[in-house]
Parts: structure tokens; sequence; C-alpha cells
């Protein structure tokens, strides 16, 4: 028996599997169900496992895994392909990269970000070879799109992460974009269980989805409306002074006076010589004077700032100004949101409305979140409006309440790996020394910065000197999006300019310095997947990529275990060894608080072989190529320097590391010398049982962005030091910041939030097709394997009201047309009464080859991003990896439906 996990950002995964071996194959594997009590009196987490964990067995001798290097041997997508050695093929793409460096330069490499099928010893430990090549690793977060700008926007951070048995000590649970029951497999009991011990659990969706099931209420709203009755329930809060003024006061810029002339922040640069852009006033009610909000720590003392009134401030020519609280303007603006007014856009009956409201007040209330708000065009404004309504209520930092997003972290020795020149533990204290140097230098300048903030300052200052990049430059200059985006029709009506115009201020101001890579003049030459499905996950998919990139691309190299969409598009395919054929750690994260291992349960079959020593093939490759090319030195666009006769020891370090469990090995022990694992781990006492509990947050700004304090004896809440210490956010206003006196959003209305109706992506038509995970593959990966498929219909499928269909002509089972001025696709409909009347509803992971011609539902999305994500130059609206930037969206594309060979339309 080995312990494995499946290590494919089914997130937060990490379940411990029993994997049983005989005759040196694996038969099956079982739900080891090891993990210990943390809280008395909260559940533990076990069993873990959903129904593809069950199964990976299966997948390991699937027919669909490729055991040898493949050469295209047809034209791109024909399926002919010949078997080569690992020399020839290594010796192919390092030729390709060093065609591409010569002709056009190394930023013509690319490497898409993906959170990698292998874990965390797989794509994303291609990164520093791409880096050293000065290639592009594209940001994760962009391409895959689970981000939360709203999030961002209000705490200047969007990941948020609860231990999910955190869950459990809520006592009222909105599941809120989110469908639990389909995508938290392992984590649903969670809810279930709080449910018992007395918590209500309020789904909020338009479909009666299989997580409505399972609540005491649902709620449907319109697709895409859901600021209207977040906002709604937020003025019921105010009118009704249900709202805990002490949190709102001290937590939140709500307090922070405005300008009534120009509506920004009044600032110490309007009312003194010198004074800071960001520091910030309230009205000291006591005291009955202007005085400056704290930037650090937020505890107000004897200060109790007004929140209502119109005050006068003196500026510094001696002129005076008319002020308000933030607070204020948003009684104003809420006036739009009485609940009868709200309900026409939303469809919530306004009683609900006020009853959802007053449950919010009264309880700890955990908004259960997923990814989908943000993957709608104002999915922004949804999300600033749901942080809003916990603000209001108090309901962060303490257990039991918040809003999920997710986050890595804590597992530093994979972050310190990339630093180290030789092996040990001394270089560790050195590297860590360092960096320390530098963050006390930080708040040697500014005292009242917390380690977060000078982490986040450390990123923010890092970024676009590094190899990552946010995604949305190359999308437009050479994917073909720029056509879609300037299409006024499918944009917010509040864009007054063309999206070029907005682009060409974003980057005439700098706001994206040294970020726009590839630039205009950079055709992509090498595309590198690994672990990812381009031209499935990419909105506009195949429609868009095949005829924008393919063309530009000399070599596209799918590394994977079975052959997908993307790995049919590409010219060579390298197999990885499978989970159970090698050491590997699941993706580390707050929600389960547990590093996870995965370990070689059998060899590698076939010529298949771990990522990293595919790196290690392919970094003494390019050496030996470059050397015999006579081309060992360059710069590349920004003038950094570059060797490649010495690629190969620089990206090993040490010999030693060669061998895959010695990096593991050293990124466990360097963890412990970070402080996050308790002395004595190392990956032979991982071998002993699978896991162990993370001790601290660590360094890494995306991990000490939770803000609180790991307890052996206690579940994980995030943002108790913000709440208890007062410790500063890193927004420009060191608050949540609900108001963003930014130039675009004002000019757009969005300096507050606001529900603005979703635009009209892909053209005018009756229907709103909607996606999300489906029950049977988190991923494109499980959806192929036979079991799964016998579990269910087996074939992608539209589910559809059967009142839009009857009005079609449709039946069930029956194939369809759906399409847009953007493309189409064909699909086969399940009717569902639980589906809301003009929402359609195809859930993604499907491989696109699963479909009639290999078109999927990307074919009808055309991409779109909203503009203001392009927003640059003020406090936290600033790129850094994973963080803040522009990602594509997704729900509500506007789309009819035609029957292919059905009844006649009633
Ligand atoms: Fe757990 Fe992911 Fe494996 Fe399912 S696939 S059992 S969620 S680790």
């Amino acid at each position: 028996m080995a312990w494995g996990t499946h290590c494919v950002d089914c997130y937060p995964g990490n379940c411990v599997f029993s994997v049983f071996v005989k005759d040196g194959l694996v038969w099956r594997e079982e739900q080891a169900g090891i993990f210990p009590v943390v809280e008395q009196g909260v559940p533990d987490m076990n069993p873990m496992g959903c129904q593809k964990g069950a199964m990976w067995s299966q997948m390991l001798y699937a027919k669909d895994r490729v055991l040898h290097p493949l050469k295209r041997a047809g034209e791109r997508g024909q399926g002919k392909w010949k078997r080569v050695s690992w020399d020839q093929a290594l010796t192919g793409i390092a030729d390709s990269m060093l065609d591409a460096i010569q002709e056009v330069g190394p930023e013509a490499i690319i490497h898409d970000g993906t959170p990698s099928q292998g874990g965390f010893m797989a794509g994303i430990t291609l990164g520093p070879l791409i880096g050293a090549l000065g290639g592009l690793n594209t940001d994760v977060q962009a391409e895959i799109n689970d981000f939360a700008p709203g999030l961002y926007l209000t705490f200047g951070k969007f990941n948020p992460a609860s231990s999910v048995d955190d869950w459990f000590q809520s006592e009222l649970i909105f599941i809120w974009h989110r469908n639990p029951v389909y995508t938290a497999i392992p984590w649903y009991h969670f809810v279930a269980e709080a449910r018992y011990k007395g918590a209500e659990v309020i789904t909020v969706a338009p479909d009666f989805n299989p997580s409505a099931v399972h609540a005491d209420y649902h709620v449907p709203v319109r697709p895409g409306s859901d600021a209207a009755l977040a906002l709604a329930m937020c003025k019921t809060i105010i009118d009704e002074r249900l709202y805990d003024a002490h949190f709102v006061k001290e937590q939140t810029d709500l307090a922070l006076l405005v300008r009534l002339d120009d509506r920004r922040y009044l600032r110490a640069r309007d009312v003194e010589d010198g004074g800071r852009e960001d520091q910030f006033y309230f009205y000291d009610g006591p005291t009955k004077r202007i005085v400056q909000a704290p930037r650090g720590p937020l505890t107000l003392g004897e200060l109790d700032p007004a929140l209502e009134g119109t005050f006068e401030a003196r500026l510094k020519d001696g002129s005076s100004v008319q002020v308000t609280p933030v607070f204020a303007l948003l009684r104003r603006r809420l006036e739009d949101y009485t609940p009868e007014k709200a309900s026409q856009a939303c469809g919530t009956n306004p009683g609900v409305i006020r009853a959802l409201a007053r449950k919010t007040a009264a309880r700890k209330t955990n908004m259960l979140t997923g990814w989908n708000a943000g993957k709608y065009y104002h999915g922004d404004l949804m999300e600033r409006s749901l942080c809003l309504l916990i603000a209001l209520t108090g309901n962060w930092g303490k257990k039991g309440t918040g809003i999920r997003s997710w986050t890595v972290g804590m597992f530093d020795g994979h972050f310190i790996f990339s630093a180290k020149t030789k092996a040990g533990p001394e270089e560790t204290r050195r590297i860590l020394a360092m960096r320390d140097q530098m963050v006390q230098a930080l708040k040697a300048q500014d005292p009242t910065l917390t380690d977060e903030l000078a982490s986040v300052e450390l990123a923010r200052t890092m970024a676009g000197l590094e190899s990552t990049v946010p995604p949305v430059f190359m999308w437009y200059y050479h994917c073909g999006y720029r056509e879609n985006w300037n299409r006024p029709e499918w944009s917010d009506p509040a864009m007054t300019r063309s999206f070029d115009e907005y682009m060409q201020e974003a980057l005439s101001k700098g706001w994206w310095m040294g970020s726009v890579r590839p630039g205009e003049k950079t055709p992509p030459r090498v595309l590198i997947e690994c672990g990812g499905n381009y031209l499935r996950r990419l909105r506009g998919g195949q429609a868009q990529l095949l005829r924008h990139l393919w063309p530009k691309l000399n070599c596209v190299v799918t590394v994977d275990w079975r052959m997908n969409t993307t790995g049919m598009y590409s010219d060579y395919f390298l197999p990885v060894a499978h989970h159970y054929e090698k050491t590997t750690f699941h993706i580390p994260q707050p929600e389960v608080m547990y590093l996870t291992l995965s370990e070689a349960a059998t060899p590698p079959q076939g010529d298949s072989k771990p990522e990293w020593e595919i790196w290690c093939l392919l970094a003494e490759k390019i050496q030996e190529r470059a050397r015999a090319r006579a081309f060992v030195e360059y710069a590349d666009g920004r003038g950094q320097p570059h060797r490649l006769d010495t690629l190969y020891s620089q990206f090993v370090v040490d010999e030693k590391f060669r061998d895959p469990d010695n990096v593991a090995d050293e990124w466990v022990r360097d963890t412990v010398v970070a402080g996050t694992l308790p002395e004595g781990t190392t990956l032979e006492t991982l071998r002993e049982k699978a896991h162990v509990r993370f001790t601290g947050l660590g360094i890494a700004p995306y991990s000490l962005g939770q803000a609180s304090d790991v307890k052996p004896d206690e579940t994980f809440a995030p943002f108790r030091w913000h709440v208890e210490k007062g410790f500063p956010y890193p927004t420009l206003t060191r608050r949540a910041q609900f108001y963003i006196d930014h130039d675009w959003f004002m000019e757009a209305g969005e300096e507050l939030p606001v529900h603005k109706e979703n635009p009209r992506m892909g053209g005018d038509y009756p229907l709103a097709l909607t996606s999300g995970h489906n029950r049977w593959s988190i991923h494109s990966m499980n959806i192929t394997n036979p079991i799964i498929l016998e579990t269910h219909r087996g074939r992608p499928h539209l589910v559809m009201n059967p009142q839009d269909a009857g009005a079609r002509g449709v039946d069930d089972g029956g194939e369809v047309r759906v399409f847009n001025d953007f493309g189409e696709f064909f699909i086969p409909v399940k009717l569902s009464p639980s589906v809301m009347p003009g929402q359609v509803i195809c859930y993604n992971g499907w491989e696109p080859y699963m479909h009639r011609g290999w078109k999927d539902q990307a074919n009808v999305e055309p991409g779109m991003i909203k503009w203001l994500h392009l927003a640059g130059g003020y406090g936290h609206l600033k790129y850094w990896p994973i963080q803040w930037q522009p990602v594509q969206v997704d729900r509500s594309i506007r789309v009819e439906v035609t029957s292919v060979n059905g009844r006649e339309a009633r």
C-alpha cells in the first residue's frame, strides 16, 4: 500500500487515499480517513474523497493514456503521430525555442499557466526554466479565471479562505454563486452538519440546483442580478439600523470623508503642503473635528467617526470644501434599491429580501461563494455588494463568518527553492534573512506596514520584472480578442470610448509597466501546455485560438498523461508519470491546512517521466543545442542578459536535485526552516502518515493575506488580525474599501457598488447561457473515463426549461444548435423545470472532441473582459501575480437555440 492523492486542482482536494498494489499494478484505491479532530465539538474532515478520486486507478491504465513521446506526422489536429525518443523530441523542442529566441526574442516562448494536474511538483516547476530563458509564464489566475475581482477591489486581495471545518461554526450559510454538492463533494458534509446543529442554509441561484435541494431556502434570482438583491438587503439593514456601526467605522472606508465638489476622498495632499496621497480623514463626533484616519493599526480608541452629516474642510490654499462620509453617499445610492425596486431587477420577492437581510444581521453568517460571480461581466459589482452586506453586519474575522475564495501558500520551501543557488538549510536561512532585510527596510520607511503589507509591497514592486505576466496583452495583440473587445454592443454601455482608447490610455499612463509582454511586435512562436487544456479552457477556445494564435506558433508542446484536445493540435506530446507513479504534493492551502503527499506506488509506465525530470532533460538539451549552434548569450526585450551554456546547472542548482524526491525533501525541510511545518518533518516522516498540519502562514503574501493565527486545536477563519488587532488591509485606504475614486470608476458610475445589467455578449438573443463545473468531472480529464460516463448520460448536454424547449420544438434528448453572432455548437438537450425560463445551462468539463465537429460551448463565448480591470495608477489597483488583472468572462452569454430534426415549434 502507498499513499496517494490526486493533484489536479480539484480545489481544495488533498484527500488522502490508500493505494493498493499487487503484482506491480495498482488495482484499487480507498479513502484513508486518517484526519484527526482539530477542534473539540467540530466534526473531523473524514472520509474525504469524491467519485473521481475513487477511480483514478482506472485512469492509470486508461486507453487514452499516452506512454511514449510523440511527434506530429500530419496536419495539426489530424491525429497522425509518430513515436520518437525523448532525445529526438527534446532536440526538436529545444531547437524551436532557440529559433524563437533568435528570430523574435525569448518573449516568444510562452508557458501557459495552469494549476497543473501533476500537483506541486509539476508544471509549476517549469516556470523558473522559462524565466531563465527570458520566456514568459502566463498568470494562472487569468488563464483559469477563478479570480474574484470584487473581493480584490474591496480587500486589496482576492483570496480569503477559511478551513472547511470552520463552515460548521456558522449560524447562517449562504450558498451564493456556488454549487458545492457538485464541486466540493469531500467538504459538503460540513454544510449538512452545521444545519443539523441549527444553522440555516440559503441557496441563491437562478436554478434549483442540487445544492438547493438540501437548503432551507432557495432564493431564485435572474442570472446576473445578484448585486440588486444584495444591495436591497444592505438598504434594509441600514434603514432598520441593524448594522454593526463599530465594525463599519473601524474596518471599512465608510466613515472616510469625501469632498462634495469633485467626489474624491479628502486627502492630506488637499489640506497641507507635501501631504500624502493616501492619508484620509474622519469627522470625529465627540471632538467635532476633522481628524486623520489611522493608517495602521485601525483601532479607533477614543475616536468615534461620524457616518452621516456634511462638514466643512479647510484646504491648503485657505479655501474650504464640503465633505461627507462615504456612508452618507452609500445611503443615497441605496435609495434606488428598495426591496420593491430591486425585486423588479432580480425577481426576488421584497418580503424575502427583507427577511434575508434581518437574518444576516442577526447571525454569524458565512458567504459560501465560489468563482462564479467573477465570471460575469459585472461580477466585481456583485462581489462588492456581497462584501458590503457582510461588512455592514460585521461578518468577517470571526469563526463561522466571512466570504470565500482560494489561495495557496504556507509551503514556503517551494517558493524558496527557485531562489536557491545551493542545497541545504544554510542557503535557506540566507534567503530568508535577505527577504527579512527587505521587509525591515520597507517597514523603516513606513512603520505602519505589517508583515503582510510589506510582503505585498515587495510583490507589487517585483511584478513586471519577473517572467510571470498577465495574459491580457497576448490575447489582445496575438489571439484576436481585440476585435471582440471593441464591439460596443457586447460591452457595457457605460464605456463612452472604444476599448482600444481605454487600452491606449492604460498603456500610455504606464499602469501595466513591465507587464506588456509579449508586445505587439513579439509574435508567440513556442507554446508549452503542461497539465492544462488551452483549446478547451480559454473562452473562445478553438474558434479564436486556432484561427489567430496557432498560425503564429512554430512549436506547440503538450505535456500530459492523456491525449486531450490541445494535445491533438500540438506538434509534440510528452508523456508524464501519473499520480501514483511519482512523488508529489497536492496544492497546499488553508481550506485543509495540511500538506498532503502522493507517493510512487508503481514506477512510471512506458517512457513516461515525472515533470521535474522532463524539465531537467529539457534544460540540458537547450544547453547542448545552444553550444552546438554557438548561440549562448543574448539579452531579452528589456535588456536583461541570459546565458545558455550554464542553463542546466543554474536550473538544477545541485546535481542531487536531478532526483525529484530530493527536491521534494528539500522543499519540506526548507518549509520547516521557514517555520510553517513542525520541527523534524521530512519527506520520510510524511511517508509514514501522508499529511502534516501547517503551523503558521509563512512568508508568501498569499498566505499572509489570510491574516490569522494558525492554532493547532482550532478551525481557521481568515482576517482575524484585521478585526482583533486592527491590522490594516492592503488597499489604498488601508480599509475594506467600497468607494473607488479612480477616474474610470467614477466615469462608469461604479465608484460605489451598483447593479448593472449584463451586456448582451454574443448578440441580441433571448437566452442566457450559464455554466459551472459538472458533477462528474471538475476538469475535462475525468470525463472520458468509462466508469464515470456510465454514471450519467455519458455525453455533453444542455439543460433547458421545458417551457423554452416547447416554444422551440425541442424534446428531451433531442439535439439542438446553440448559436449567436460569435459562433455555434451542437448538443443534446436535457429538459428540467429546475432551470429558470430564459436560462440554459451547459456544465463545462466536456472535451471538445465529445461534441459534434469537436465544437464545444467555447464556440459561442467571445471571451470578453471588463475594461475597468485595466485600471491602474491607484493604490491597490496594480498587477502582481494572481491578483489584479483582467480575466475573461463567460456567464450569461446571449444565445438562441433551435431544434435539429425536432418537432415543429409550438
Ligand atoms: Fe479528493 Fe480531488 Fe481526489 Fe476527488 S479527485 S478524491 S476531491 S483529491
